[in-house]
């Protein structure tokens, strides 16, 4: 069930508050863009930074890359992307709009037009790659494509791996980075966007051992996606049919999420088996073979990827901490975010403007700046100033009054329960680092 009240609040709370802005806004907009304000960008990097601990970094199997976004488009002609990624595109007579056809129900064996009911035409197959011009001579030898997945720069470079790292298999390339469709109807905030970012891994494993390594990483993809606070009952794992698969895909999970806008697609897990090597190595004449020294075996790895789009991880972060509540008759907004992707994770408040406790203050958030995302505030009421913390999500609020000057300590607020504690100041930095991971 569509709750699009929900997500007005969200859409108005992110601008207000400098989450997300509509992109070039000043100019009327740009269909399909949004821009990052300060605690946008905090959160999104908050969420890239928990994912890429989670596969890369606490892990001896995978390799970060960071490929360019231009690539040969003889790459994309091997993927099958300059031939197959297209969506069914239809046309309104009457008002000449333009619809995805599989986003609208055929009733009594037609399509209608969403905004005037007019009998919408014949679909045709609209490629969403945007095409562009390399180099300053203007003919078809230079053609390139903006990505519209990362994948394909992790798959020209497993040759450039395995020759300087010499991985024993199963092992797995993971990349975040920006990708690009032109969605025929970018639409729910930054659902379905023109402009994206993806968190993708190529995971290699052995042909025989596809099965292993795609249930490993289902059950890692469910542990990262709790581990950024989204609740278990949102998450929906959906098998995707024999005649829907993507043309390389020979199994698919899609993890689906209760978003205020229904139960839509929040990431993928797709067994890709070897097509891609395989393309890439006709397409490019280059030997994208695996040698394994221990059995003395010769065979193209088969590959696992999940894949998931920052914006609808942000998106699903950011619905699913939403709550207002009543506090004696008054209604009190809050994002319960996790502490570890929270855009400020402490805010330090000094009772008064006076440099006699702005000083001690503003000390306390320099030192607490080494270990969190801490933000310094000073003006308006105490009261006001929890409540703005409140709404973006700041787990801790640190109160600095004038009993401080004495007894060296500071009222620590927890945004949940409300419940403050008094700490000294010199156990600030062990008190936080334990609650923010
Ligand atoms: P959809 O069916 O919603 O168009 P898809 O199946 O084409 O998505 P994939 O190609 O599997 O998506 O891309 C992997 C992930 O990238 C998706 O699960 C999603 O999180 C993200 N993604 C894809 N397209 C968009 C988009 N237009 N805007 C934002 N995120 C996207």
């Amino acid at each position: 069930m569509a709750d699009t009240q929900l997500m007005e609040k969200i859409v108005s709370l992110c601008k207000r508050r400098g989450f997300i802005y509509p992109g070039s806004e000043i100019y009327g907009g740009l269909a399909g863009t949004y821009d990052y304000g300060p605690l946008g960008v905090a959160l999104k990097k908050a969420i890239q930074q928990s994912w890429w601990q989670h596969f890369v970094t606490t892990r001896e199997d995978m390799y970060g890359i960071d490929a360019a976004i231009l690539m040969n488009p003889r790459a994309w002609e091997a993927s099958g992307h300059v031939s197959g990624f297209s969506d069914p595109l239809v046309e309104c007579p009457k008002c000449h709009k333009r619809f995805r056809a599989d986003h609208i129900e055929t009733v009594d064996g037609a399509k209608h037009c969403p905004d005037d009911g007019t009998v919408l035409g014949e679909a045709r197959q609209f490629n969403m790659m945007f095409k562009t011009q390399v180099g300053a001579t203007e003919d078809p030898t230079s053609i390139s494509y903006l990505r519209p997945e990362t994948a394909g720069g992790m798959f020209v470079n497993f040759k450039n791996v395995v020759d300087s790292f010499h991985p024993k298999l199963p092992f797995g390339l993971a990349q975040i980075g920006k990708a690009f469709r032109n969605e025929i109807a970018p639409r729910d905030f930054v659902f379905r966007l023109r402009e994206l970012e993806q968190m993708e891994i190529e995971y290699f494993c052995h042909p025989s051992k596809w099965e292993e390594a795609f249930e490993h990483l289902r059950q890692q993809f469910n542990m990262w996606l709790l581990s950024i606070g989204l609740p278990k009952e949102k998450i929906h794992e959906v098998e995707i049919g024999d005649g829907d698969r993507a043309h390389y895909s020979k199994r698919t999970i899609d993890f689906e999420f209760d978003f205020p806008i229904g139960q839509k697609e929040l990431a993928g897990l797709a067994y890709r088996t070897d097509f891609d090597l395989k393309q890439h190595s006709e397409y490019s004449k280059t030997d994208l073979s695996y040698f394994d020294e221990e059995t003395k075996e010769r065979f193209i790895p088969h590959c696992i990827e999940p894949s998931v789009g920052v914006e609808r991880a942000l998106l699903a972060v950011l619905t699913s901490a939403y709550r207002e509540e009543d506090v004696e008759g008054e209604i009190r907004t809050v994002l319960s975010f996790k502490p570890s992707v929270a855009p400020i994770q402490v805010a330090v408040l000094p009772l008064s403007k006076k440099d006699e406790l702005a000083k001690p203050a503003r000390d306390i958030a320099n030192t607490l700046r080494r270990i969190a995302r801490v933000s310094y505030d000073e003006t308006q009421s105490i009261g006001k100033r929890y409540r703005r913390q409140d709404e973006i999500g700041t787990p801790y609020c640190v109160t600095v009054d004038f009993d401080t000057l004495t007894d060296q300590a500071v009222t620590v607020r927890d945004r949940d329960t409300m419940q403050q504690e008094r700490i000294a100041i010199a156990d600030l930095s062990s008190y936080f680092q334990g609650k923010l991971a």
